[in-house]
Order: C-alpha cells, then structure tokens, then sequence
C-alpha cells in the first residue's frame, strides 16, 4: 500500500475542512468548472468509462445506471442521494459529511448535470446531527457561490438541492423504501421493476447515489479516468460479466482491533492488510476468530479467510454475499458466536418493515431460536432449523420484495457453516439434558 495517497479523505484533519473556503483553496469545484463545459451525455460516458461502481454496496456500475433514465423524457428527472447509512458497522459517509460535504456535493452537482435531474434530494439518516448541520450550511455556501440555484456559474444549467432527515429506520436505506419515505409514507420498499431510474421519487425518473459514490464522481474529474483506473483490479479475463472494482475505497475497520477507524485504501486490499496495517492488529495481541467482510448483511469469514481481497468479487469466493459497504468488524478469539449470531438475528427482525412473509417470520423465527439456544434450551436439531430459514428467506428470486431478507440469512448460513462446532458445543454445554431432543419445542 506503500505508495498510494488518500483522495477521498485528503481533507479530513484539515482546520474547518468543511467549509467552501478551505475547500476552494484545496482545488474544490475546478471539477464542476470543468463539467460544465461538457455536454451532458459526455459526462456521463466519463463515469462509465471509469468503471465506477457504486459504494452504497451493490456495486452497480454508476455511469450505467445513469443511462437507464428513459430518453426523451418530458422530466422531471429527480436525483436521490442516499445518505441514510445504516449497515451496522458503517460509517464512512458519515466521515464524508462531516468533514469534507463538498466534496459529495459537488459530486451531486455533477451527477445531476449528467443526468439533467432538476432537484436532488440529500437524504441523511437523524442520527448524524453533525453531519446535517454541516451539509445545510455548504448547500448554503454553494447557493452564495452560484454553484446551485439558477444558472450555475453562468451555465444554463439550474438546480436545487433539498436536505431532507430520515427518522432512523434501516428500511431507509433500501432505494425505494427512502423514495416513499421522501414522499411522506412509511417506508415500504417498492416491487421492481419498475426501477427508480424509470418511475422513481413522486413517480418519475430518477437517480439513487450513495454518499461515497459521489465523492468518486467528483475525484474522476478532478484527476482524470486513468487515474481512476490505475487504482484498484482490472476485470478478471475469464469472467466475462466482471466489471472489476477501480478506484480508492472507504473501509470502516472497527471490533476487535487497535485502531478501528475509516481507512482509504485501493479496492482489493486483503483483510489481513487492512487489520494490520491500517488498524494496527487485533487487540490485547489475540487472534481473529471471525471478520465481516462488508457490513453484517455479507456473512462472515474465518481467522483462516484474512487473505480475502476486499474488492467486489473478493468475499464471494470465501461464501459471503458481498464486499457491501467495506465495513469490516473483527472478532476476536474470545467472542461468542452465539451472541453475534443472536445480535445479527435480533436487529434483522427489528428492521424488517414486514411486508413480505418469509422475511417478517424468517427473522422472527431465527431470532426466537438463539434466544432460547443463549438461554440453555437449545437442540442441536435447531441448528438445522435455523439453516434451512437461512437457506429459504433470502434467495428464492421473487420471494420478497426487497434484499434484507437475503442480508439476514447470509450471517446464519456462514456462522451455522463455518461455526457449527462452537454453536453445537454451545448446545451441549448449556443443555446437557435436552440438547439431542428431536420432539418440537415451543419457539
Ligand atoms: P440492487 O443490486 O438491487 O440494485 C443496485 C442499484 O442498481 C439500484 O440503484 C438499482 O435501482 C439499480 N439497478 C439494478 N438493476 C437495474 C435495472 N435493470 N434497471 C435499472 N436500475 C437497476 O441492490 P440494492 O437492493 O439497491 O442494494 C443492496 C445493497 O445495499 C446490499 O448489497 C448492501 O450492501 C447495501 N446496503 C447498504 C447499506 C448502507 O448503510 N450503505 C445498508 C443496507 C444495505
Ligand atoms: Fe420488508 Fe423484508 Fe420484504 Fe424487504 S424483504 S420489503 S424488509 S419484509
């Protein structure tokens, strides 16, 4: 990693790094300056060719989604930032908002100049206070500068720019949960397709961006495609279908280690890498019993899995969903992973909106099963009770509407896979006169 420079995070430290001045002084807005000068539809064939992938943790190329808004369309086109970061464990937006907004925001104004949006909606979750006191006052510098509002820097081009509070519910975070959210409903993720970028906020096009995506945006016009490109991993020759995974990443390294903290670094750094060179090992000198890879909803790797690449298609050959958001939460050798597997039960359950019923009893079910295996009633016959709720919740396609029933099951299906030893000594343990009964139990 010797080499690499921080781009994203280069202004975090700085005195008053969030305001327009000190922003201004370091190079903020030459990239809008130059964009404006684009055309529309040359911007974004930049994102595309940059191979940007967006971070909210899908990693769906960015300047394609872009080009899914309908042609010719009468508009109004809407544009979405989703700042509603939830996935336990992350926290990198908020580093964004809070110390470097302009940088997300002139990322917004050029994604919304791109796609001709009109109106962009920033949609933080209540919890960042700072961040929402932070961002208000840079949307009002950018509208004293004349880079929002009527005819940007003499442009044409006009745009505003709405900040808008979530209420704390990780169904936010869902795009089409925020958009009813946004609307004023509860916020029930929508069936797709429709996709937002064909009937999205108050029914029309439009664009869902995470926080960090932004942040990308801003830096591929400031430092050129190449620059993009020459960090990170090329797409792998024999996958036909990669769109390999460019540029600096945010990793949010926290649990177990000696300096938890956001870290930037080139996708594809390894687990262990990051553990030791950034966060400074594990604590108290133990060993890693456990890793997540990319916020709870991706599963778990092993002690013996910290050679996992942390870029898109990394985790998924170690059996997790994902690289997701890049939070990585370590576990030390001493951890329980009856009481992970309890937590990640308990808060999927809690945060299901409940719309659709395998996802609504799933997380119930699995919830109600750990706890009476933490209190001394479990079965091993349990074990495979909770499997097949993990194997059934989250992958048959079409069988809920929207991917928290896929993130519940990924932690259940790794830790009942790569920790069924631990649980079961667990069992027999806690249970020494019930843990073989096979006759049901009440849940
Ligand atoms: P997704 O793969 O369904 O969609 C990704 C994006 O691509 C969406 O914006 C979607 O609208 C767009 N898209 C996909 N196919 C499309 C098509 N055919 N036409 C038009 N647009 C299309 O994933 P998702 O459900 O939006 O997100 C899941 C991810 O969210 C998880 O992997 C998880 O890591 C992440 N997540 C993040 C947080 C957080 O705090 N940042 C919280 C929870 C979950
Ligand atoms: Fe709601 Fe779960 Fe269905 Fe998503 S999968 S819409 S959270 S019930």
């Amino acid at each position: 990693m010797g080499s690499f420079t921080p781009v994203l995070l280069a202004q975090v430290g700085k005195p008053e790094s969030y305001t327009r001045k000190v922003y201004e002084r370091d190079g903020g807005y030459s990239a809008l300056k130059k964009v404006l000068k684009m055309t529309p539809n040359d911007v974004k064939e930049t994102v595309k060719s940059s191979g940007l992938r967006g971070r909210g943790g899908a990693g769906f190329p960015t300047g394609l989604k872009w080009t899914f808004l309908p042609q010719n369309h009468p508009g109004p086109i809407y544009f979405c930032l989703n700042a509603d970061e939830s996935e336990p464990g992350t926290f990198n937006n908020r580093i964004l908002m809070e110390d470097d907004p302009h940088q997300v925001l002139e990322g917004i104004i050029i994604a919304c100049f791109a796609t001709q949006a009109r109106a962009a909606y920033f949609y933080m979750r209540c919890e960042y206070p700072t961040a929402y006191e932070r961002v208000k006052r840079a949307i009002e510098e950018c509208y004293e500068a004349g880079y929002l509002g009527e005819n940007i820097l003499g442009s044409g081009y006009t745009l505003d720019i709405h900040l808008h509070r979530g209420a704390g519910a990780y169904i936010c975070g869902e795009e089409t949960g925020l958009i009813e959210s946004l609307e004023g409903k509860r916020a029930w993720p929508r069936i797709k397709p429709p996709f937002p970028a064909v009937e999205g906020a108050f029914r029309k096009p439009t664009v869902v961006n995470n926080v960090e995506t932004c942040a990308c945006v801003t830096q591929i016009f400031r430092n050129g495609v190449d620059w993009f490109k020459s960090i990170g991993i090329a797409p792998d020759p024999n996958n036909p279908r990669d769109a390999g995974s460019y540029g600096p990443k945010l990793y949010c390294l926290s649990g177990h280690v000696n300096k938890p903290g956001c870290y930037e670094a080139p996708l594809g750094i390894t687990v262990k890498d990051l553990i030791n060179d950034f966060g400074g090992g594990v604590w108290k000198g133990r060993k890693a019993k456990a890793v997540i890879p990319g916020g709870i909803s991706m599963g778990l790797l092993t002690g013996d899995e910290l050679h996992c690449p942390l870029d898109f298609n990394g985790p998924g050959k170690f059996g997790c969903l994902g690289l997701g958001t890049a939070a990585v939460v370590v576990m030390d050798d001493q951890t329980s992973m009856v009481d992970f597997l309890l937590n990640s039960c308990r808060f999927f359950s809690h945060e299901s909106c409940g719309q659709c019923t395998p996802c609504r009893e799933g997380t119930s079910w699995a919830t109600r099963m750990m706890t009476r295996i933490k209190h001394g009633q479990g079965r091993l016959k349990d074990l495979d009770l909770l499997a097949e709720i993990g194997e059934t919740i989250g992958i048959m396609p079409g069988s809920t509407i929207c991917g928290l029933a896929d993130g519940a099951a990924w932690p259940i299906k790794n830790c009942i896979k790569k920790f069924r030893g631990e649980l079961e000594e667990f069992i027999k343990r806690t249970n020494p006169t019930g843990w073989n009964e096979t006759k049901p139990v009440p849940a």
